[in-house]
C-alpha cells in the first residue's frame, strides 16, 4: 500500500463517520429512469462546458441554496475560501469548490456512485433519514488543506480525504488522474449516512466503501476486474479469523495489519454480495447498525450460519475459490 493510500485509510478509521451521529447507510435503486434522465441533465450541465472549452460557472450563490445547515467543521471549511467558494446541488449533495473545473471530476462521480449504491441495495428511494443534503468541500490548496484540517476536531493533518457523515472534505490535486478509488470510498461512507440509521459495523462499513471503490477502478477497466488487479487475495499467514474480523472496533493498529483488515473486510462484502441475492447487504448493514449481532442478522437475511460463513470464507479471501 502506498503511503497516500494508508493516510486515506485512516481518515475512515478516525473519521467522522464515528464521531458524528452514527448513522453510516447505503442505498440503491432499479429506479434508472429516474437517474438516467438526471444524469445526462447533470453531466451536460458540468460537462458539457469544459468540452466547449469555457469554465463551468457556478450554479447556485450561497444564499440560494436549499441546504446551507453545516457542522462546525463545515462552517470552518466555509470561512477557509470564503466569498471565493462556488457552489452547486443536486437533488442529494450540496457542493462547495474553488475551481468549478477542478471539481468537475468529483462532481460527476458523486451522482455515479451514488445511484450505484442504490442500485446495488435496490432501494428507489432515498429514505431521507435526515433533513439536507450531503455536502461536499473541494479544497484544491494544499496549504491551505492542511491548515484546515489541523483545526478541525478530526485532526487528520496528510490525510487527503475525511468524512462526518453529514460532509465530506476532500483535497483534489491539480494533476489527479486517479479519483476513483478514494472518491468512490469515501462518497460511500457519505452515502451510507443517508441510507442507514445507526452504526454499521467497523468490517462492513470499510468492506463495503472498499467494495465500491473497487467497482469504480474496476469500471474504468471495462469493467473486468481480473484486467486491472483491482483487489488482492489475503496470505494465509496474514489471515484475521472471521470470528474476530467480525468483533473489531477499532483498526489495527500495525499498517501491516490494516492494509489485511481492508482487503479482507472488502473480499467478505465482495462473497456477500455476489453468493447472495445483493439486496440483502442493505438488510445486514441495516440490522447490525440497529444492534443485532453479525451471526444473528447473517443466520436470519442470509439463512446462513456463522460456522458455514467462516469456512466457505476463508477459502474465498485466500483463493477466491
Ligand atoms: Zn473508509
Amino acid at each position: 500500500m502506498t503511503e497516500l493510500a494508508t493516510k486515506r485509510r485512516r481518515v475512515c478509521s478516525q473519521g467522522a463517520l464515528r464521531t458524528s451521529p452514527p448513522t453510516p447507510c447505503g442505498g440503491q435503486s432499479k429506479h434508472r429512469n429516474c437517474f438516467v434522465p438526471f444524469a445526462v441533465a447533470f453531466l451536460f450541465f458540468f460537462a458539457a462546458p469544459s468540452i466547449y472549452g469555457a469554465s463551468v460557472t457556478p450554479a447556485v450563490d450561497w444564499k440560494d441554496l436549499s441546504d446551507r445547515k453545516l457542522t462546525d467543521t463545515g462552517k470552518a471549511a466555509l470561512a477557509v475560501y470564503k466569498d471565493a467558494w462556488q457552489h452547486a446541488e443536486t437533488e442529494y449533495f450540496v457542493y462547495h469548490f474553488h475551481d468549478a473545473k477542478e471539481a468537475e471530476t468529483i462532481l460527476i462521480h458523486t451522482e455515479v456512485y451514488y445511484h450505484w449504491v442504490k442500485e446495488i441495495f435496490g432501494v428507489a428511494e432515498d429514505p431521507k433519514l435526515f433533513k439536507g443534503k450531503s455536502h461536499i468541500f473541494i479544497f484544491d490548496d494544499k496549504t491551505l488543506w492542511k491548515s484546515f484540517n489541523q483545526t478541525t476536531p478530526e485532526k487528520l493533518p496528510g490525510a487527503e480525504a475525511f468524512t462526518n457523515g453529514l460532509e465530506l472534505f476532500i483535497y483534489r490535486e491539480p494533476f489527479w488522474l486517479e479519483p476513483q478509488r478514494v472518491l468512490a470510498h469515501e462518497i460511500t461512507h457519505l452515502v451510507l449516512h443517508r441510507f442507514v440509521k445507526g452504526e454499521v459495523p467497523l468490517f462492513l462499513n470499510e468492506g463495503f466503501a472498499e467494495f465500491m471503490a473497487t467497482k469504480a477502478v474496476a469500471m474504468k477497466a471495462d469493467g473486468n476486474e481480473f484486467n486491472v488487479r483491482t483487489f488482492q487475495l489475503v496470505p494465509e499467514n496474514e489471515f484475521i479469523p472471521l470470528e474476530e474480523l467480525i468483533l473489531l472496533k477499532r483498526y489495527p493498529d500495525t499498517e501491516e495489519k490494516n492494509t489485511i483488515f481492508y482487503r479482507e473486510s472488502e473480499l467478505l462484502t465482495r462473497f456477500l454480495v455476489l453468493n447472495y441475492q445483493k439486496e440483502k447487504l442493505y438488510e445486514l448493514l441495516k440490522e447490525t447498525a440497529a444492534g443485532a449481532t453479525f451471526e444473528k442478522a447473517l443466520k436470519g437475511i442470509y439463512g446462513v450460519d456463522l460456522k458455514t460463513l467462516v469456512e466457505k470464507f476463508k477459502t474465498y479471501a485466500m483463493t477466491r475459490g
